[in-house]
């Protein structure tokens, strides 16, 4: 049988590292994929050096199918794109409803460029943590949305990608526990400790859930979820 590989989105945050484990526990080999451009929480790209490392430190059979990580430099998205993620602006919602950390179309490079990736490497999967339901009302992290980048970019590389979103229906407080189930109290402490989620780049403050300013909306989500876990035992 062929080996079967992976491309993880990898971001540095806290569900795209679940997604790393979620592939790492089903692919032959599974690589890495992560973008700079320009986010003012750039220490979630050096987090991910420290996640992967932790992971090749504790887990034995995953370390033997983690494989490449690839860095690209889309600052060009920055110098198009005017929003709370790349300057310096207040966290606020716009008269779209959607809030001002939207990046236009930022899932839909990410995915093109990681299909571009996995074209060359000779990798079917594609695994994105994006997820329908809480999320922050990102139009490009709906499945209906990743449905029909899947379909376009089989249709024009003439392939066969699947894009896999194992986060796509579960809530925070599930990819916590789910996490769990992937790898036990150590990944769950690797999480906490070397992912990153929080829009303002704040590293100075560690809670139970990990570091952040706790009060911009991806700490507020990641807080809540946590609480909701250990709430549920
Ligand atoms: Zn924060």
């Amino acid at each position: 049988m062929s080996e079967i590989a992976a491309l993880v989105l990898f971001s540095g945050g806290q569900d795209s590292a679940a997604c790393l484990a979620w592939a790492l526990e089903r692919f032959d080999r599974v690589e890495t994929i992560g973008f700079d451009y320009g986010q003012r929480h750039r220490v979630e790209l050096e987090v991910r050096a420290r996640f992967r490392e932790g992971l090749t430190e504790h887990f034995a059979a995953w370390a033997a199918k983690l494989g490449e990580d690839h860095l690209l430099d889309l600052s060009v998205l920055g110098a198009i794109s005017d929003t709370a993620l790349t300057a310096e602006a207040e966290i606020a919602f716009s008269d779209t409803g959607l809030p001002n950390t939207f990046v236009p179309g930022r899932n839909l490079l990410f995915l093109t460029f990681a299909g571009a990736v996995a074209y060359r490497r000779g990798i079917k999967h594609l695994v994105t943590g994006v997820c329908e339901t809480d999320y922050s009302g990102y139009p490009d992290c709906r499945d209906d949305t990743i449905k029909a980048l899947q379909v376009a970019l089989n249709l024009g590389t003439e392939s066969r990608f699947v894009i896999d979103t194992p986060l796509m229906w579960i809530d925070k407080a599930a990819t916590w526990a789910m996490t769990r189930d992937l790898g036990g109290e150590a990944l769950v402490e690797l999480v906490i400790e070397d992912t990153h989620s929080c829009y303002m780049g704040d590293r100075t403050r560690r809670h139970p859930w990990g570091y952040g300013c706790g009060a911009c909306p991806a700490c507020a989500l990641r807080a809540s979820g946590f609480e909701r876990w250990m709430a549920a035992g």
